[in-house]
C-alpha cells in the first residue's frame, strides 16, 4: 500500500513550498503531468481568517498550485462552501492575496453530474468540476467535528456535493451514523482524489468543525496517495484508535484501506488534544427512539449572548428544527437528527452540542451500556 508521509511544518513559505514539494516527489503516484487539468479541492467551509484554522491554509494551497503550474497542468481550485459568498469566503481566508501572481481558476461548485457511488445510494449529483479534472488534489484540514469526531481526508470530498444538497443527504442518512459515513466514504471513493494533504499546522480541537473549536498549534502535514490511510496516521498522531474514526472503521468494511499502513517520517505525539463530546446519535430501543433521542441525545444549543440572529443556521437546517421567531433560538429536539450542521455553518460560534442532564445522568449509571 502506498506510504503515508508525515512532515513537521510551518506557515513559512521559505520552508513550506520546500517540504510540500518533496512530500509530492516523495510519493508512490505523482498525479502532475503536463497538460493535465488538476482540480484543488481545500477545506473552505465559510469565510474565516486562516488563524480560526477552520479552512485550508491558503499558502499550502499555493505551494501545490505552484507545483502543478511549474509542471506544466492547468489548475482549478474549487469548491462549495457552507454558508457565505464564495467572493467573502476568497478574501477574508486570504485565497485571492495570497495567490494573486498565479495563473489559477477559482471556482465555486455549482454544475452537478449523475455518478453512481455505489450502494445503498446508487446514483448520486457530485460536482461536474471534480469528476471531470485529470487530477483531484485533495487538501483536507485536521478538525474536531461534532458529529464524526475528526474531519480529515475523506470526510473533506463531501464539499463535492453541491451547495444545499449537503444537509439534504444529511436529512436522507438521518440519525443513522453509520449510514451517513458509508455515504461520506462512497463520495471519496467516487471522487478518488490522486493525492491528499492534510493541513494540521494550525488544526482545530474542541467543538468543530466551525467556529465553535479552538486553534491548536501541531506543525504536522500528513499527505498519502490514500486519504483513509493518512486519515488513520493523522488518529494516531492523536492518540486516538483509528477504530473509533466511523470513517476509518467504514474504510476498513469498503476494502478502501488496509490495517498494514507504511509511514515515512516520525510521528509526532500530541499530548491532551481536545476531541469534541460526542454521545450516540441514538438511544435505547428501537420503538423508543424518537422519544429518547428527542429527551436524552445531545443537542444543539445556543449561546444568546454569541448568537446574532442572522439566520444561516435556520437556513441550512434540513430538518426544518429551528424556528424562526425565537429568540434565544427555539429548537424542536423531536424533528432534530443531530446532524450538527447548524453548529457546523454558524458564522459567531453561537453553537455547542450538549449532553441532556436526564442522558448524562442515565449513561453514568454503571453497568447500563446505552
Ligand atoms: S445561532 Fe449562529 S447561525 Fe444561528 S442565528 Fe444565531 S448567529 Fe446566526
Ligand atoms: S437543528 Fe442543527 S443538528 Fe438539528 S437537524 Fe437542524 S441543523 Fe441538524
Amino acid at each position: 500500500m502506498t506510504p503515508v508521509i508525515v512532515r513537521e511544518s510551518a506557515y513559512d513559505y521559505n520552508t513550506l513550498k520546500p517540504t510540500i514539494w518533496n512530500i509530492i516527489e516523495t510519493l508512490e503516484h505523482n498525479p502532475f503531468k503536463k497538460n493535465s487539468r488538476i482540480l484543488i479541492k481545500p477545506n473552505l467551509l465559510l469565510p474565516a481568517k486562516p488563524e480560526k484554522a477552520i479552512t485550508t491554509h491558503p499558502l499550502v494551497v499555493r505551494a501545490v498550485a505552484e507545483y502543478a503550474l511549474n509542471a506544466g497542468c492547468t489548475v482549478t481550485v474549487a469548491d462549495s462552501q457552507a454558508t457565505g459568498t464564495f467572493h467573502r469566503l476568497l478574501k477574508e481566508g486570504e485565497y485571492h492575496k495570497t495567490l494573486e501572481d498565479l495563473d489559477v481558476q477559482w471556482v465555486q461548485f455549482n454544475k452537478s453530474v449523475k455518478k453512481n457511488i455505489g450502494e445503498p445510494f446508487g446514483e448520486i449529483d457530485l460536482a461536474k468540476d471534480a469528476l471531470e479534472a485529470d487530477a483531484v488534489i485533495n487538501l483536507a484540514k485536521l478538525k474536531t467535528h461534532s458529529q464524526m469526531i475528526l474531519t480529515l481526508g475523506v470526510k473533506n470530498l463531501f464539499g463535492c456535493v453541491v451547495g444545499l444538497r449537503k444537509p439534504e443527504w444529511h436529512m436522507r442518512a438521518g440519525v443513522n451514523r453509520h449510514m451517513f459515513t458509508t455515504l461520506l466514504v462512497q463520495i471519496y471513493r467516487a471522487i478518488d482524489p490522486s493525492l491528499t494533504i492534510i493541513d494540521g499546522i494550525l488544526a482545530m480541537e474542541g467543538q468543530g468543525p466551525g467556529k465553535g473549536g479552538s486553534p491548536r498549534r501541531l506543525d504536522v502535514l500528513v499527505a498519502s496517495n490514500n486519504a483513509a490511510a493518512a486519515d488513520a496516521v493523522v488518529c494516531n498522531i492523536l492518540g486516538l484508535n483509528p477504530m473509533r474514526l466511523p470513517t476509518h472503521t467504514v474504510s476498513k468494511e469498503l476494502g478502501v484501506v488496509e490495517d498494514d499502513i507504511k509511514v515515512d517520517g516520525v510521528i509526532p505525539k500530541v499530548s491532551e488534544y481536545r476531541l469534541p463530546v460526542l454521545a450516540p446519535l441514538t438511544f435505547g430501543p428501537g420503538f423508543l427512539q424518537g422519544f429518547m433521542r428527542k429527551h436524552l441525545v445531545q443537542r444543539p444549543t445556543v449561546d444568546p449572548d454569541l448568537c446574532k440572529q442572522c439566520g444561516e443556521c435556520r437556513q441550512y437546517c434540513p430538518a426544518d428544527a429551528i424556528s424562526d421567531d425565537g429568540n434565544p433560538l427555539d429548537f424542536d429536539y423531536g424533528k432534530c437528527i443531530r446532524c450538527y450542521c447548524c453548529i457546523e455553518v454558524c458564522p459567531h460560534g453561537a453553537l455547542r452540542s450538549q449532553e441532556t442532564r436526564t442522558g448524562r445522568l442515565i449513561r453514568s449509571i454503571p453497568g447500563l451500556r446505552i
